[in-house]
């Protein structure tokens, strides 16, 4: 008998920790309370409806999935005891966090149970692409281009019901039985069918601009299954759809494209995945980046202490539009452009010269979608302290970017209602405008809480005296 202890792999399809040899197998998902300390309600209420998905797939397969809570080096010991098991079978997860706590539960499972860690959440695992000297790639030009050169695994089978194990499972926790309240913000469906819906129709139709529209966030239709960007991130951060399967999609799409344009814009859907891995890589070869620095200034960068600034950049009430509007779609969507994230976070970091630990800790809270490896990276990178980071005297203008990425304010005043009477040449020179004039146009909307051209000055100096020390 074998236990699969499901953790960011919520599917049976395509997964590479279901098609061991060693059965029948019992599905298994622990929730574990150290995981959900850093949740909010929306990623809890995704998890909650992906788990329902799997334990419907498992039902009608005359199996279940077992859900229990607590420590899992103690669930699972009490469950292999349970069902005689001999084999304990998992999908690599490759954050430090995650890999202490797996050697904790292999420890306590002793000597008499074959742990089986099976590769699965990544095409390529961290340390199968180096630099030739065998190193982790720092940058990602190099890394991409391996990385898309080096052929592909296949999807793999679904277990039969001959696989799994007739066992019968309880009820699923619910939100409120988890201690968290409902969700503020509408949560997308979960599963493996909601998943292959989005890919799909992605596939279909969309990935075929991808390349020229990726970067404009009010493209595409927020309810719709397909949108400008594929929105797979919260199906890929807990594994309701395989990779392989993934990227199997994209082949088929390449292989459909009718011009050299279309097939580009395959290939550039394809390396956004790339950077996926490469985030994974590298915060597997440097489990510590959670919390320090990729790029080590010669002084600790002078972060201030801004209160009201955090505040109101939550709140999207910084009087700068875009910024605002990018923090309420958060709230309203748990899920934000990324585009936008970048431009936030630039925003933290650089016109408040905020710590982008503490961007960090908002987006963990609040993004159904958030992920160690590629939040830290993201956040790092904004911050010009990450892996190819942006170099700290290029700041993103948030009102030039407003005007070039939302030229007609589409985005802008889809989630700043304040804005929506505004031309959209007023939204991108509201910090220019004279508080009569803001007044005037949009009195509920806030003036923006600092300048940005002071802000750059103030951002430039802090780096540049952490650079030199002068
Ligand atoms: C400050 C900041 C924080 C971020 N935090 C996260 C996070 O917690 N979780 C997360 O999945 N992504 C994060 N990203 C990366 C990116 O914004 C999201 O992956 C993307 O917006 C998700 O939307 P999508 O699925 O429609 O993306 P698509 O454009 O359709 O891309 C397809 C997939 O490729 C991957 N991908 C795309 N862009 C990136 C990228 N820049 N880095 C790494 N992987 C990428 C994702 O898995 C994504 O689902 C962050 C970016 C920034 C700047």
């Amino acid at each position: 008998m074998r236990l699969h202890w499901h953790r960011r792999d919520l599917r049976a399809t395509d997964n590479r920790g279901l098609t061991a040899d060693e059965g029948p197998t019992v599905p298994v998902f622990v929730f574990d309370r150290d995981v959900l300390a850093h949740a909010g309600p929306p990623r809890v209420a995704f998890l909650l409806d992906a788990l329902a998905s799997l334990r419907t797939w498992y039902r009608e397969r005359g199996s279940d999935l077992l859900v229990v809570e607590g420590d899992p080096a103690e669930r699972l010991a009490d469950l292999v005891d349970e069902h005689d098991a001999d084999t304990v079978s998992w999908c690599r997860d490759y954050s430090g966090l995650a890999r202490q706590r797996d050697q904790r539960v292999e420890a306590a499972l002793g000597d008499a149970v074959t742990v089986d860690r099976v590769h699965d959440a990544l095409l390529h695992e961290p340390g199968t692409i180096t630099t030739n000297g065998g190193e982790t790639y720092s940058v990602f030009s190099y890394f991409g281009k391996k990385w898309l050169d080096r052929a592909k695994d296949d999807p793999v089978e679904s277990p039969s019901s001959g696989d799994l194990a007739p066992v019968s499972g309880g009820d699923l926790p619910t939100l409120e039985s988890l201690g968290f309240g409902e969700p503020e913000a509408t949560v997308p469906a979960a599963g493996t069918d909601a998943a292959r819906r989005r890919l799909d129709a992605f596939c279909a139709d969309a990935i075929y601009r991808y390349a020229d529209q990726r970067d404009y966030p009010a493209c595409g239709d927020r309810d719709e299954a397909s949108g400008c960007t594929s929105r797979l991130s919260s199906h890929l951060k807990f594994g309701t759809i395989g990779i392989r399967e993934v990227y199997a999609a994209t082949d088929e799409a390449w292989a459909a494209a009718e011009t050299e344009t279309e097939r580009d814009s395959v290939t550039e859907f394809q390396r956004q995945l790339a950077w996926r891995e490469f985030y994974a890589h590298v915060l597997s070869n440097q489990p510590g980046l959670v919390t320090e620095n990729f790029k080590t200034y010669e002084h600790e960068i002078a972060w201030r202490d801004d209160t009201e600034g955090l505040r109101a950049w939550k709140n999207g009430e910084t009087g700068y539009p875009i910024v605002d509007a990018g923090m309420r779609q958060l709230r309203d969507e748990a899920w934000m452009h990324n585009r936008v994230r970048m431009l936030v976070a630039s925003f933290l970091t650089k016109d408040l010269l905020i710590d982008w630990r503490e961007g960090y800790d908002w987006f963990r809270e609040k993004l159904v979608d958030h992920d160690t490896a590629n939040d830290v990276g993201g956040w790092q990178w904004a911050a010009s302290t990450g892996t190819d980071a942006q170099p700290y005297f290029r700041v993103f203008n948030p009102m030039t970017q407003g005007e070039r990425y939302d030229p007609d304010a589409e985005y802008v005043t889809q989630y700043v209602p304040e804005l929506r009477d505004v031309p959209a040449h007023q939204i991108h020179r509201w910090h220019e405008l004279d508080v009569a004039e803001r007044r005037d146009l949009a009195p509920a909307y806030p003036d923006p809480i600092v300048d940005h051209a002071e802000a750059r000055e103030r951002a430039l100096a802090a780096f540049e005296a952490a650079s030199d020390g002068s």
